[in-house]
């Protein structure tokens, strides 16, 4: 190799060490420096700022927002945003805290089958719906699921309550997905399988299959020990809550057992109860929130303000909701029609006078969409907050409403000192309204702009906002 060759070539295996120790020494250094560095900051202003807790409004306000969280509340002149901030100027919309479905269904997508075929099958709505989403796919369940979270966002709920039907690990696994940025879709609180006790959900299948069938979606209790070891089975795959559904089958006994086992877990539990003597094995176990609560006494509510149980309110059927999904779908006789308007009139008067007892007794509450069911012309997010407004209907305070589904609900999941409120230190959580939705509930389906953790996922503001100042 000639001289001059060998000192270029020299030089070149220089080059190349340098390079090697920049990369091993001087990157890292860099990103350790980038880790360093303040968290990004969003100004976000707006006409008012609805405080669910008081009700108080705060108008016009702004809110810096640095990483995930909230840094400062209050009016615009109040606030020291850093140079170089992002503002997002909202106008004059009202601004809430992100809300939370605090019972749905992220993993059912039932289509309402028609009347013959409820008339003939023993399980009613949920055959052949609730079967098909046991037997088909798990890979497909969860695509859709990860579609229904994603609409769920987009129209402002934040943070969802999952309680149940979701196989073995699809809630636990989506909500992984979702925090580690993989897919849209609000914060999960996930149960994973629901405790059940044989007898309630799809009877009638093949015996020889049935009990395959069945754990692919439940654990079945039997006895105190059992129910110890669903609610073990459940911590092994990391769930952030037990659901149980409470019938005449399940004991006091059993049900405690749970309440005791997840409590030891700092886990909460949320009973699906929803006649008078499943409400009672509920209260009786201490359990942390009645699912439905339909049958509910005074004396029960008294009982359940006493001992702090949360009553989540699902109104998802009331006012002949049952109708406006099935209407479109299936062909539903003049006779039969008839008789469900009726029977939805019958139903809307009781939930009426429930909702006052609730409302009366002080017992705590919140709601949730219990959402599960394909609606047509909706995506799931607008079917879901197409909820709330029956609340209203019933004769709750737009406040009320509006309390279940942020701090109240927030109290419920155990997450008050996270979510429910936007003032500093919590999550950077927020949802926007054109209108005012104290004097217009259903503000709370057309929500148009969302942040969560910091982050937008909608704003139908934009061309008002955006600029770096
Ligand atoms: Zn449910």
């Amino acid at each position: 190799m000639p001289a001059m060759t060998r000192q270029v070539s020299n030089w070149f295996l220089f080059l190349c060490l340098m390079a090697t120790l920049a990369a091993l020494f001087l990157l890292p250094a860099l990103a350790a420096q980038a880790a360093q560095s303040p968290p990004s900051a969003t100004l976000v202003k707006a006409g008012r700022l609805l405080d669910p807790r008081t009700g108080n409004v705060l108008a016009p306000v702004a809110i810096l927002v640095e990483g995930n969280k909230i840094k400062q509340v209050g009016s615009p002149s109040q606030i020291s945003a850093p140079g170089g901030v992002k503002v997002i100027d909202l106008g004059s919309a009202t601004l809430l805290p992100g809300l939370i479905d605090g019972h749905t269904h992220l993993f059912l997508d039932i289509i309402v089958s028609n009347e013959t075929e409820q008339d003939r099958h023993a399980n009613g709505l949920f055959a052949p719906g609730m079967l098909l989403a046991i037997v088909e796919s798990p890979s497909k369940r969860v695509l859709m699921a990860a579609q229904l979270a994603r609409e769920d966002l987009e129209s402002g709920i934040t943070t969802v309550r999952n309680l149940g039907h979701s196989g073995i690990d699809g809630d636990t696994e989506l909500r992984d997905a979702i925090n580690a940025g993989r897919v849209p879709g609000p914060r999960i609180l996930a149960s994973g399988r629901k405790l059940i006790t044989r007898g309630i959900y799809v009877q009638n299948l093949n015996p020889a299959l049935a009990d395959a069938i069945l754990q692919q979606e439940f654990l079945l209790i039997a006895g105190v020990d059992r129910a110890r070891e669903a609610v073990r089975q459940n911590e092994f795959q990391n769930v952030d809550v037990i659901k149980v559904s409470a019938d005449e089958n399940l004991t006091v006994p059993e049900l405690a057992a749970v309440v005791e086992e997840a409590h030891r877990q700092h886990l909460k539990v949320a009973v699906h109860a929803v006649d008078t003597a499943s409400i009672q094995t509920a209260i009786d176990a201490s359990a942390d929130s009645i699912e439905h609560g339909n049958e509910a006494t005074d004396a029960q509510l008294k009982q359940m303000h006493e001992k702090g149980i949360f009553f989540d309110l699902t109104p998802t059927f009331y006012g002949g909701g049952y109708l406006k999904i099935a209407e479109p779908i299936i062909v539903i006789p003049p006779a039969t029609r008839a008789e469900r308007a009726r029977s939805a009139e019958r139903r809307k008067q009781n939930y009426d006078d429930l909702v006052q007892r609730v409302l009366k007794s002080g017992a705590k509450f919140s709601t949730g969409s219990d959402m599960c069911w394909f609606y047509p012309g909706k995506t799931r997010g607008q079917a879901s907050t197409a909820t709330f407004v029956h609340l209203r209907e019933a004769g709750m305070p737009a406040l009320d409403v509006i309390r279940a589904v942020t701090i109240n609900a927030a109290e419920m999941l155990g997450w008050a000192d996270r979510i429910g409120v936007v003032e500093a230190g919590k999550l950077a959580d927020l949802v926007a309204v054109a209108g005012d939705p104290i004097s217009e509930i259903t503000e709370l389906e057309r929500v148009r702009f969302v942040m969560k953790d910091g982050k937008v996922i909608r704003n139908d503001f934009a061309s008002n906002g955006g600029a770096t100042r």
